[in-house]
């Protein structure tokens, strides 16, 4: 079939009654050889093809089955069945690729995630993966319009890197080295000066401190690209290869930090909110059938889409890591004993449990937590005048727990070396990282956004493994 496609969205929008239009895309089903719902991924809506079944081959009509792709031309009618305004009545239908219906995996009916996550390949074919990558893209490009919009610029930050200093974690070791048959030093140690950069090198765990050098000479700066990591964690908010965000702007304080990332999320989720209405009332509603299968008392109180709605518009809760630990201290799970890490002293690191009761419970909306001791943070947060805290902030959402983490930067030259030197942070080897502290250094901050955290909060997704088209986790890298 020569002629251009017009997208189903187009049609749903438009209903262009009267009109000749040619649709590809795949079978959803196919009913009494006449009812074809055709999806064709611009939208979760499905166009009703109807056959004309009596002038159609028999040989032809077998060949439609669900998930065969197939083209059709023909005039849009106003649909005399329900649940469509209009229909396509085809005057011709070809069979791009067959599925045979015996070995095709995927059936119109309801599958579960986990069988979805065996069949990465074909999971996009669902209403459901149709939805999550619709709102994702949507997500990215908000993102991109948000930071373009207030005149920040776009930054590549390498993803091979020589540092391990970020302390964000386990990292992939990139070598072309035989391991059967490593090089070694007299001492017999692996020589890597045999490796292709003549050093050893990873994949990066953030682009941050590259970030950090960029915008102290360009002012505002965000990198949006894929980090690895090569914790063990085999959490449902945990991936080996996610994607993150982290703008840094100079002369920000952790105030600016703060307005800014709030800002930011309230943006993006709102034109997810504009422009994927339909997806996210489909995704709204799968998430109130699957709760059903749930105690009463852990079903949420809004619906995705009331608590997106939530989010844009109410401020989020800020407070300092210190009145956290006697709100945790003192509250009811704390004190019956059902956390499984109890909070019984300052410095205590805050488990997801902890930052869950917080957002859910206590305040009941997203919480920003500043100023937290610097024995649980990295090295390059700026310290408070008490030298206990640093200038962190986490900011912690509903049925996510932590979806960003940032600070205001030291940009004080002895204090960052001296912070360095306590945490064992090679300082020679970070001159690079140093000089920005060195030469022209000023107050700065930033933050790191998951992506796929994100992705989930707006989705209503329960495990991260299904926003990301192909995901990376422990044991498991497919397709
Ligand atoms: P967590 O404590 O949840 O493991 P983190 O403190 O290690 O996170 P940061 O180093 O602050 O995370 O990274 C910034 C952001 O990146 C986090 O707020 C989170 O949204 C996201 N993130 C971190 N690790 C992962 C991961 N393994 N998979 C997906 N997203 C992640
Ligand atoms: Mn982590």
């Amino acid at each position: 079939m020569k002629d251009k496609a017009t997208p189903i969205s187009e049609i749903v929008a438009k209903l262009p009654i009267g009109q000749s239009v040619v649709v590809k895309g795949w079978v959803r089903t196919f009913r009494n050889n006449q009812f074809i719902a055709l999806t064709d991924g611009s939208t979760i809506r499905t166009l009703q093809v109807v056959v004309d079944f009596e002038n159609t081959p028999m040989e032809l009509l077998k060949k439609i089955t669900t998930g065969a792709a197939i083209g059709a031309k023909g005039k849009i009618v106003e649909s005399q069945g329900r649940g469509q305004d209009v229909e396509l009545k085809a005057e011709e239908v070809v069979v791009y690729g067959e599925a045979d219906p015996e070995k095709y995996p995927l059936q119109p009916k309801r599958h579960s995630l986990e069988f979805l996550r065996e069949i990465a390949h074909l999971r996009f074919r669902t209403n459901t993966f149709g939805a999550v990558f619709r709102v994702r893209h949507q997500l990215s490009f908000a993102i991109h319009r948000f930071f373009h919009e207030r005149g920040f610029y776009y930054l590549h930050t390498p993803i091979i890197t020589s540092s391990d200093a970020e302390g964000a974690g386990e990292m992939f070791r990139v070598t072309t080295l035989d391991l059967k048959d490593l090089p070694k030093n007299e001492d017999g140690n692996i020589d890597f000066k045999q490796d292709f950069f003549e050093r050893e090198t990873n994949l990066t765990v953030s682009g941050q401190l590259e970030a950090e050098l960029a915008a102290l000479a360009l002012g505002k700066v965000y990198t949006f690209g894929p980090t690895f990591r090569a914790e063990n964690s085999n959490t449902s908010r945990h991936l080996a290869e996610f994607w993150m965000i982290e703008p840094e702007v100079a002369f920000n304080d952790l105030d600016d930090n703060m307005d800014l990332a709030e800002a930011m999320l309230q943006y993006v989720i709102k034109d997810a909110l504009e422009h994927c209405a339909d997806d996210l009332a489909f995704l709204s509603d799968r998430l109130l059938e699957e709760e059903k299968n749930k105690p009463q008392d852990q079903r949420s109180e809004m619906s995705l889409i009331e608590r997106l709605q939530f989010v844009v518009n109410n401020t989020f809760e800020r407070l300092t890591y210190t009145e956290a630990i006697d709100v945790l201290m003192n509250s009811k799970p704390n004190k019956k004993k059902k956390f499984s890490y109890l909070i019984e002293k300052w410095g205590a690191d805050l488990q997801s449990e902890h930052e869950r009761y917080l957002v859910e419970k206590h305040f009941k909306k997203p919480v920003i937590l500043t100023d937290y001791p610097k024995e649980i943070k990295a090295f390059y947060m700026r310290v408070n005048d008490d030298d206990k805290t640093v200038r962190a902030m986490d900011i912690l959402f509903p049925g996510i727990g932590e979806i960003v983490g940032g600070s205001q930067r030291e940009e004080r030259l002895e204090i960052l070396e001296k912070r360095m030197q306590e945490m064992d942070i090679p300082t020679e080897e970070m001159y690079w990282f140093l000089d920005t502290r060195r030469f022209g250094s000023c107050p700065h901050a930033g933050y790191g956004l998951g992506f796929e955290r994100l992705v989930q909060f707006v989705t209503g997704m329960g495990n991260i493994r299904d926003v990301i088209a192909f995901p990376r986790f422990p044991g498991s890298a497919n397709f």
